[in-house]
């Protein structure tokens, strides 16, 4: 039985609404610790046999639900649009499109990387030994997932474990069931065998239960406050985790850009899914020869934004921000830098949860909206003067999930990436690599631990079992059996040195002793 943490009245449904809108979308079940339970266990019988498949048969599955995807991707973009509130156009190219290419890099490329290897096990191979690795699934993976990007996250994750052979119970974000039901609904138009993979709706107690309720690993993406809890939690029952969390990207602008170009990728960084991307940029130094002319532009670019939402998929740019307790954070913020004397340079005006995107001067690291992650459409800049200075204000943060290095030089730049305390550093660009399937996804510090995507995430659902073969097992015992004995002690020190010592003289006696005594050595038994 799963003990309650917290007594708290639960309302039985939850309700999904438009947040630009008012308008309300569905309801769906607040789930409780039964129906997480039932849910895991059909995961846990259906792997039975999906682990078994063949990876040409799984890999069919989820090509039929790639296409799935392509043949319906409007519908779906649209279902993302209204529950976020924001463009379809901006669910579409965010949530929607990269798990197409995502969908084929794992269906052709699993089984490669999943293949068995043999390991070389050096002077082991001279005494008949022979050793490999072998990948096999953890069983059920349980998912929990942010609202932020509902679609695309929690889709990759369950098609890397369903290639590795893992069925996934996934919890979709309270403020998302919609596209999380979507999701399973997807799945059961394919008419993929049931319980492979399963969805619970839910608030944070669905999670919690989700996470004692004895799934094999458990992908959690969401804030590192929650992060810490859910470690907690899976720590009782030594349940594995990979963490996807939070982030304070730095953006690191030195004076030999491309103004133009350089401005418009600061503005997509910091204001796309109205900033509500882990990967934002959530702060800018500029070097200062350049600092007046690149913070015109990127106000005079802020203004041209159009904060609103419509149907029509490319009438606005920022939508709105997803929930009242997303825009107290967000105020918190901007109050906190006013108090401490920033400059207001565009933006701020908010209207239900709409927020005009605000650029920020006059602040550093004491204000909130430098240090914490902020979330929303808010965008500090600040000047520096020296490489070394740029490096330091950009480690400068508890957090380590992307950097971004903007220049023309581009050795200059990757010396910098090297000296960067980030999971990852693009350099000429930003936002863009979660929806690159081959490469590793995750974070440093409290950004997160282990990965998704890449070879690296595709480790990250599948246990290692070594295979050891003692090919003369059948036919001799090993010397360092029982009974000990002095000419088995002997045997050691000889063998030791025939190995390790410098010197031939010694290694040459060594192995005229072994020769003389192991005719005896290998007679001595129980
Ligand atoms: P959140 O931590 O509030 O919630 C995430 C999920 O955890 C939700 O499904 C929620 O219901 C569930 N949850 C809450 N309490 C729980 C508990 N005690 N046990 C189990 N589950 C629980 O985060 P959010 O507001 O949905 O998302 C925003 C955060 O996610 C930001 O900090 C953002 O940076 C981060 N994020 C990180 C990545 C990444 O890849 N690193 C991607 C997207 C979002």
């Amino acid at each position: 039985m799963i003990a309650r943490t917290e007594v708290v009245e639960r309302p039985p449904l939850l309700r999904s609404v438009n947040p630009a809108t008012g308008e309300v979308l569905g309801e769906f079940k607040n789930m409780n610790e039964t129906e997480v339970l039932s849910a895991v266990m059909k995961a846990k019988q259906a792997q039975k046999s999906w682990g078994f498949l063949p990876f040409e048969e799984r890999a069919e599955w989820i090509l039929k639900f790639k296409e799935f995807i392509r043949k319906n991707i409007e519908n779906i973009a649209d279902v993302i649009s209204k529950e976020k509130g924001v463009s379809k156009f901006e669910a579409l190219i965010s949530d929607v499109f990269p798990i197409l290419d995502l969908c084929s890099f794992y269906a052709k490329n699993t089984e490669k990387i999943l293949k068995k290897e043999k390991v070389k096990i050096g002077i082991w191979e001279f005494i008949g030994r022979e050793s490999y690795i072998e990948y096999f699934p953890y069983g059920v993976i349980g998912i929990i997932s942010p609202w932020n990007f509902p679609f695309s996250i929690p889709v990759g994750q369950i098609v890397i474990a369903l290639m590795a052979g893992n069925t996934c119970v996934l919890k979709p974000s309270e403020f998302t069931p919609k596209t999380g039901i979507m999701i399973k609904e997807i799945f059961d138009n394919i008419r993929l065998p049931q319980g492979v993979v399963e969805v619970v709706t839910g608030d944070g107690y669905t999670g919690e239960c989700l996470v004692k309720a004895g799934v094999d690993k458990i992908f959690f993406t969401g804030s590192t406050f929650t992060g810490k809890r859910i470690i907690k939690i899976a720590s009782e029952k030594l349940t594995p985790v990979v963490m996807e969390l939070g982030g304070k990207d730095p953006m690191i602008v030195f004076e030999d850009v491309d103004l133009d170009i350089t401005s418009d990728a600061a503005i997509f960084g910091s204001f796309f899914n109205t900033g509500q991307v882990c990967a934002s940029v959530e702060r800018i130094y500029v070097q200062r020869k350049i600092f007046n002319e690149f913070v015109d532009l990127i106000v005079e670019k802020t203004k041209k934004l159009r904060c609103g939402y419509s149907a029509v998929p490319w009438e606005y740019d920022v939508g709105a921000v997803i929930s009242e307790k997303q825009l107290l954070k967000i105020k918190e913020h901007i109050e906190d830098a006013k108090e401490k004397g920033a400059k207001i340079l565009a933006g701020g005006k908010i209207k239900s949860l709409f927020v005009e995107p605000v650029i920020i001067a006059n602040v550093d690291g004491r204000f909130k909206v430098v240090s914490e992650e902020t979330f929303g459409p808010v965008l500090p800049v600040m000047p520096f003067d020296t490489e070394d200075e740029a490096i330091q204000l950009a480690n400068d943060s508890i957090y380590g999930l992307t950097a971004s290095v903007w220049t023309r030089n581009i050795q200059r730049a990757k010396r910098i990436a090297q000296k960067l305390v980030y999971a990852t550093v693009m350099i000429n660009d930003n936002l863009i690599t979660h929806a690159i399937p081959q490469v590793p996804w995750g974070g440093v510090k409290q950004s997160g631990i282990g990965r998704t995507h890449g070879k690296e995430g595709l480790l990250e659902m599948v246990q290692i079992r070594h295979i050891h073969i003692n090919k003369m097992g059948q036919k001799i015992r090993s010397p360092w059996w029982y009974p000990f004995t002095p000419e088995k002690y002997r045997f050691a020190l000889s063998l030791t040195n025939l190995i390790h010592s410098p010197y031939l003289k010694e290694k040459i006696e060594s192995l005229l002793n072994i020769i003389k005594n192991i005719g005896k050595v290998s007679k001595q038994h129980l």
